[in-house]
């Protein structure tokens, strides 16, 4: 266990909600006190803040998270002397560990944190059950579930008798993260994980919180080791068992997993005929019966829901039901059994599940036995009463279709957590504590003074959490703005105790249930408290941000700073800055102990020390500021217009990019675009090359297809292999291009190889092993489909294939072509063994686009260069230009970052459409693993994400080092790039509308902000590839010119 994750447990299980994280920031301030003197404090301060860990989905566990901050720390280490640089690196370290922990996407509205020192409500009526029976089928959708198969036969004939004859049904509505370990905790605990509990999800436990099984005398579980354990293992009073991990293999049929939970119950029944003490455990009242049934689950991930294996599984799951039901009473004979069966989540179309679409989010529920109501034909006027809303009022209001045959029996939706309180009504429990959760009244059979009472139990255990939240709040601040409605609640309780006791039933269920959802509103409010406040201070951090790096661009890799001043007074300047450093660190201290008294999260304070720290450092070049508004006042009037325009089209590009989070299809209209107007424009600046052109023009051409095919790939494993080929083709004609392409000016700065490769036959080798790759995929999707498995030596030579050809790249001639050409030969083999469809030909695609963008730059940079040279001369002469020889980046440079995002932004989209990281198709992998483990899955899906990203950015490298501009300086300007995407992703992000739309709009945000994070990543790793690539130097070029 990590420091990361101590604290996040300490953090969230404590009583107080943060009285813990004080004592984080009290040894925050005590290293900062330590480490460094007033005059640096605010930097100093934020590397302090940067090893501390918080909660967030790229903290403990996940992938590749602990490498990156490895590399962020090495360089934080070797960057020394440049404070800013070190500076910009820790901000960015910030910023990975908060990448997706948009402030109000997790802390604020999606998270129900949990508080404790609520006491359990019990209800004031007689349980009609006195045991439940819970059946959960673990991603079983709701559509597969009530439809019948072509044949017109039901899947689930037990099932659908009970609805007709003596239960009650309607869709449950799962609430994203659509995953397993969420959704059982809104079915057993009836509140809503944090979303980034989905990280969490194999792990056991980190905060307590209080469940229905917590609640019964005694609960017996059986089923997955992934979730039985999360409710049972800390709970004394339950009998369990699970089975290995090995089971879950999900090359086969895993309906299995379900007859093994059943033969599990059947035991404990058949053993306690021997033993006389679970006989008579198995008869007193309270208990819980939970089957876990992970067949569908596994079963739709390794062979999707159209697929006969899980249609039949739906099948399985019905005739357990069957079989439950029969044993259950045939053994006590009593009628006093309740029932319930509903699934944790749906399975998207592609086999996976996660994100907030329909065929995720709805799930059947079925309920029947003691305490249970009968049947009720559907009532026209009656429906509108039974749409449920939640807080957020996000409104259920799919139709029943036709061929679900149940049009004529009332329906009744819920949302997932209404379960709990359902259940432990059913049982006569105290529903649990955290729980926030609506009694569906019409599934219980009650008499009209047991509905109230039922009702209002549910109503103060809901109040209760409301005015725990509302004292924890007022004792922290320092200015409290209760929430109104509910100031005269106790009152409001009155009334209903004495509407009671007269007898005005339907009086006091309207006002319990009134009463209810104005505290669903209140633990709402608290949760949006400091909603503005954050939304303010963030959009503050990111525009100082931006203007941060604009400012240090100017200072660092443009001549501006030379014409301003002299350098002793730049020098003069530095010391001058002082000053700043120590108000800004005074308004710091202010703010931080505002905060402490108020007890706010730690998170808080990194969010004011982020933007108080940029806004400092930009005060502090007050100077320069200065000197540049004195600057552009003597300008001539065609640089602002310039300027503007570069403005202009910046902006307008990065809108489109914006748009096309929405719209995939704007891609396909750019490179239409793009197309023409590069070629039309490459064929006058140079007339004698007129084949590059039409290059320029057919590569775009052919990538703007990609954006029109569908985003869920189709299976096509033919064109998989046939692109396998392409692949070769094209690394043939770029070998014979840079053997032959002669001394031509045009082609020298690429084609010329500095020294020969030391390795003659690497061409050869890379070719072999890309056709050697495409034999494997189609061998082992053959064997695959025929035998339902993957060969173990299929597995070893697909590793090795792989792995071994992502090395030779490294070991290639290092003329730009060969170098480039090497890089694309070495990545095929893993993406093309990743590949099951188009996908596979985008791959080329996208790298033909990328060689028409630096054949484009090498363009403008032959015809401009003659022009260029005597002012770099000069420059060198004046010894202005540093020791390498990188030209500084001028107004024009702005396009090389703009056409980066563009390209950066088609490796996303070229290949579907990510609303998570679960609508990829997940059988991708199995070329590779067969066992079900989901961090090796997810690790190869983001790696063949990460596969075209590492080819525009290998191509991005090479085009600064062709045409001598700094790599960070271009960096510098992604960034602010992107920066203006997420502030306008930041302000896109909503938390009303269907699911689908907030999850979207969230994981757009957090895309965006994971996004520079990612390049970041990405230069660390291609650097190894391209480090090496020496296109002809300007010194011989002008030298040979002169
Ligand atoms: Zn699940
Ligand atoms: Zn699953």
């Amino acid at each position: 266990m990590n420091r990361g994750e101590v604290q996040y447990s300490a953090y969230t299980s404590n009583p107080l909600g943060s009285s813990i994280s004080v004592l984080n920031l009290a040894e925050v301030v005590n290293e900062k006190v330590d480490a460094s003197s007033i005059g640096m404090g605010g930097d100093s301060y934020l590397q302090v803040l940067c090893r501390q860990s918080f909660p967030g989905p790229l903290t403990s566990g996940s992938l590749g998270v602990k490498e990156l901050n490895r590399w962020i720390d090495e360089s934080i280490m070797n960057y020394r002397k440049g404070e800013i640089l070190r500076l910009l690196l820790s901000l960015l370290k910030i910023a990975c560990q908060y990448y997706g922990k948009p402030p109000f996407g997790s802390d604020a509205t999606l998270k129900t944190p949990i508080v404790h020192g609520m006491d359990p409500v019990t209800p004031r009526f007689t349980a009609p059950a006195k045991r439940l029976v819970l059946l959960i089928a673990d991603g079983l959708r709701a559509d597969k579930f009530f439809e019948p198969d072509s044949d017109g036969n039901y899947r689930a004939p037990f099932l659908r008798s009970v609805i007709k004859e003596r239960g009650r049904w309607g869709v449950s509505h799962a609430r994203p993260p659509t995953e397993s370990r969420p959704g059982h905790v809104a079915i057993i605990a009836g509140f809503y994980e944090d979303p980034s509990a989905v990280t969490k999800g194999w792990k056991a436990n980190p905060v307590e919180f209080d469940s229905v099984f917590n609640r019964s005398r005694h609960t017996f579980a059986f089923g997955s080791p992934d979730i039985v354990p999360i409710f049972c293992s800390a709970l004394p009073h339950s009998t369990w068992n699970s089975y290995p991990h090995e089971y879950e293999d999900f090359a086969t049929d895993a309906s299995f997993l379900d007859e093994w939970s059943l033969d599990q119950f059947q035991n404990l029944l058949n053993r306690s005929n021997e033993d006389a003490n679970l006989k008579q455990l198995l008869h007193q009242d309270n208990l819980v019966i939970f089957l876990h049934l992970l067949g569908c689950d596994s079963n739709g991930h390794a062979h999707r829901p159209y697929s006969s294996i899980y249609l039949n599984n739906v099948r399985v799951v019905d005739r357990i039901a069957e079989r439950v039901y029969d044993l259950i009473q045939n053994y006590f004979k009593d009628n006093l059994t309740a029932y319930v069966f509903t699934a944790d989540h749906g399975m998207s179309d592609k086999g996976s599940h996660g994100d907030g679409h329909p065929s995720n989010t709805d799930t059947p529920l079925v309920a029947w036995g003691a305490g249970v109501r009968y049947p009720v034909p559907v009532s026209h006027n009656h429906h509108s009463e039974n749409i449920v809303l939640f807080v957020d009022k996000h409104m259920h209001d799919m139709p029943t279709p036709p061929e679900w045959g149940l049009d004529g029996i009332e329906r009744l939706d819920v949302n997932q957590a209404d379960i709990a309180p359902l259940m432990s009504t059913l049982l006569g429990l105290p529903c649990p504590v955290n729980s926030v959760g609506n009694l569906p009244l019409g599934y219980v059979s009650f008499r009209e003074v047991e509905e109230v009472e039922a009702v209002l139990a549910n109503t103060r255990q809901i109040l209760n959490q409301f005015l725990r939240k509302s004292q924890l709040k007022e004792s922290n601040s320092l200015h409290f703005k209760p929430f109104k409605p509910l100031a005269n609640y106790s009152w409001v309780l009155d009334q209903i105790e004495y509407l009671i006791s007269v007898r005005d039933y339907e009086a006091a269920k309207n006002l319990s249930e009134n009463l209810r959802s104005l505290a669903l509103e209140g633990l709402h409010y608290f949760q949006t408290y400091d909603w503005l406040m954050l939304m303010t201070l963030i959009s503050l951090g990111y525009v100082g941000w931006m203007i941060y790096l604009i400012l240090h661009v100017l200072q660092s890799y443009t001549l501006l700073p030379v014409n301003f001043f002299e350098k002793e007074q730049v020098v003069n300047l530095r010391n001058n800055s002082g000053k700043v450093y120590v108000a800004g660190c005074l308004f710091m201290g202010l703010v931080c102990i505002l905060l402490l008294v108020e007890h706010s999260p730690l998170l808080y304070h990194a969010y004011f020390a982020m933007t108080i720290l940029l806004w400092t450092q930009i005060f502090s070049e007050y100077q320069f500021i200065k000197a540049l508004w004195r600057d552009m006042q003597r300008r001539e009037i065609h640089y602002f217009i310039k300027l503007i325009a570069t403005c202009i089209v910046s902006v307008f590009v990065l809108e489109i990019l914006v748009k096309s989070f929405m719209e995939r299809k704007l891609y396909t209209w750019c490179f239409l675009f793009v197309g023409v107007t590069a070629s039309i424009y490459l064929f006058y600046l140079i007339p004698w090359r007129s084949g590059v052109p039409i290059f320029v023009w057919l590569s775009c051409w052919f990538l703007s297809i990609f954006t029109l095919m569908p985003a869920e790939i189709p299976d096509n494993t033919p064109l998989v292999v046939a692109s396998g080929f392409l692949i070769i083709v094209i690394g043939g004609v770029a070998r014979y291009v840079n053997k032959h392409a002669g001394d031509s000016r045009y082609w020298l700065s690429l084609t010329r190889d500095m020294k020969k490769s030391k390795f003659p036959m690497l061409f050869q080798l890379q070719i072999l092993l890309v056709g050697f790759s495409s034999m494997m995929v189609s061998l082992s999707t053959s064997h695959r489909t025929e035998k339902q498995e993957l060969l173990v030596l299929h597995q070893v030579i697909n590793w090795l294939i792989a792995g071994f050809s992502m090395v030779l790249p490294l070991f290639s001639a290092v003329g730009l072509l060969s170098r480039l050409t090497s890089i694309f030969l070495g990545f095929a083999p893993a993406f093309l063994l990743l590949s099951i469809g188009y996908e596979a030909v985008f791959y080329s695609a996208l790298a033909l686009a990328l060689v028409a963008w630096i054949l484009f730059e090498n363009a403008i940079l032959c015809t401009s260069k003659v022009n260029r040279s005597p002012t770099s001369i000069n420059a060198m002469e004046d010894n202005i230009i540093v020791a390498h020889d990188d030209r500084q980046l001028q107004l024009s440079d702005m396009r090389i970052p703009l056409a980066f995002m563009v390209f950066f932004n088609i490796a996303f989209f070229g290949t579907g459409n990510f609303a998570s990281i679960a609508s990829f198709e997940i059988s991708s992998v199995y070329r590779f693993i067969t066992i079900f483990s989901p961090f090796l899955m997810a690790a190869l899906l983001i790696f063949k994400l990460l596969i075209p990203f590492i080819l525009v950015i290998c191509a991005f490298s090479a085009i600064t080092k062709l045409i001598q501009v700094p790599l960070l300086g271009c960096y510098f300007l992604v960034i602010c790039c992107s920066d203006v995407m997420t502030i306008h992703f930041f302000f896109l992000v909503r938390n009303t509308g269907s699911w689908m739309e907030i999850g979207n709009s969230i994981s757009h945000f957090g895309i965006m902000s994971a996004q520079v994070v990612f390049v970041l990543l990405l230069f660390a790793l291609t650097n190894v590839y391209t480090k090496d690539i020496q296109p002809r130097s300007r010194k011989q070029f002008t030298r040979k010119a002169m």
